[in-house]
Formats: C-alpha cells, structure tokens, sequence
C-alpha cells in the first residue's frame, strides 16, 4: 500500500459511507442519538476534501492529516475513534513506503490498539471493536497474500457486525439502554465493516 492506495482505500470509504449514511444514522436511532450516519458523512467528506487539496510524501503523511481531520471534524464518539486508529496507523507507517502485508497488519493493529485505548473498550461490549478485531484476526491468520488477507478481513468484519446484534452494549450511548440494546446491530461495527469492504475492494 502506498499513497495512491491509501488514497483510492479512503476514496472508495467515501462512497461506501455516503450510499450506506442512511442505514447507519437508522441503527444509530434504535440504540443511540440517530447520527452516526451524519457524522460518518461529514468526516469522509472532510477526507475527500484533503484528497482533492493536497499531495502527499508518504503513507505516514496521508494518515496522519486523515487522522487530524477526522478528529477535527467529527462530533460524536467515532470521530476521535476513527482519527485516532489513522494517526497510530500512521506512526506505525512512518519509513516503510509502500507497506508490504507484515507492514501493513502492523500499522492495523497499531490503529486498533488505539481505537482500544482511546475508548477504553475491548471485543464483547458491542463497539467497532466487535468489527476491526475479528477482521484483524482473520487478515493476521490469512498469511502473506494481501489479497487474500483484506478479503479474510472484510469478511471478518462483517460477521463482527452481524455478531454485535444479540450483544448487550456496555460502552458508549447504547450502554445506556443495558439489556433494551440487545436485538440491534452495532452502528459503529456496521461502518467499521464498510472501512474493511472498501479496504478489500481496493486491495484485493
Ligand atoms: P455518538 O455516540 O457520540 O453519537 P456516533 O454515533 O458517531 O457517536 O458513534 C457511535 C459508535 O461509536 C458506536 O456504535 C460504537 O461502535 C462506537 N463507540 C462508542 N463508544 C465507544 C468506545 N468507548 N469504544 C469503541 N467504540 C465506541
Ligand atoms: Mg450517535
Ligand atoms: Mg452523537
């Protein structure tokens, strides 16, 4: 993966969440504040809106200003969430350009510690998590063929997502309903699954 990659990943995540804004601004109604699908849009429009401005050294350096501008321009939770897994991929990145499979898994899980650590949240608790952990595992698990491994990834992560459902939330606005918050998919785990589906779609 190197800039024109990371660069066509994050273009196609833009599409991906402005078709599925709608679908997730719903799942955030049933177990949230319905805007997580707003909230992704304004954060991926702010993304095109620095792949359309600027030119990049480096994986590290694209990383990072996503990371900075998904932070910035975000409200709600997942932005600082979703800022913070693309300003560690981007540490983890800095001096390998472009990112080989063993790289590129480094910088993932380098982004997911941090998704782990800002939120303070693990797999089980009906987060994102629930989305990029099992996706991680799967792309770690796939071995050496990237394409295979962001095709094990995506597929991870959307049975992550369909696993959130029957989950009781205990992070984040939907712990608030406890037990009332079984029986809905995840919002987060179903943008985290599109991340991945666009990841996929332009690695594999
Ligand atoms: P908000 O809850 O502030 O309105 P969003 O609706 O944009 O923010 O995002 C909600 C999503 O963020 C949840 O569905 C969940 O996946 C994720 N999330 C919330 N809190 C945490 C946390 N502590 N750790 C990991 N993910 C979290
Ligand atoms: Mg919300
Ligand atoms: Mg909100």
């Amino acid at each position: 993966m190197g800039v024109a990659e990371l660069t066509a990943w994050l273009r196609r995540c833009t599409e991906l969440i402005d078709e599925h804004a709608g679908e997730l601004t719903e799942l955030d109604a049933a177990i949230g504040d319905a805007d997580h699908g707003a909230n992704m849009k304004r954060g991926f429009d702010a993304v095109a809106g620095v792949l359309d401005d600027g030119t990049f050294e480096d994986v590290a350096a694209l990383a990072k200003k996503i990371g900075m501008t998904l932070v910035s321009s975000v409200g709600g939770a997942s932005g600082p969430l979703y800022g913070t897994f693309f300003l560690r991929f981007a540490s983890s990145a800095q001096g390998s350009d472009p990112l080989d499979v063993h790289s590129l898994l480094s910088a993932l899980q380098a982004g997911v510690h941090g998704i782990e650590e800002r939120g303070k949240a693990a797999i089980g608790q009906k987060t994102m998590l629930d989305a990029w952990v099992p996706a991680l595992d799967a792309f770690q698990r796939a071995g050496t063929s990237l394409a295979t491994a962001v095709r094990e990834g995506a597929r991870a992560a959307t049975e992550g997502r369909e696993a959130t459902g029957p989950m009781e939330a205990t992070k984040g606005r939907a712990s608030y309903l406890g037990e009332r918050s079984t029986g809905h998919i995840d919002p987060g785990a179903a943008s985290t699954a599109l991340l991945w589906q666009a990841l996929a779609e332009t690695l594999a």
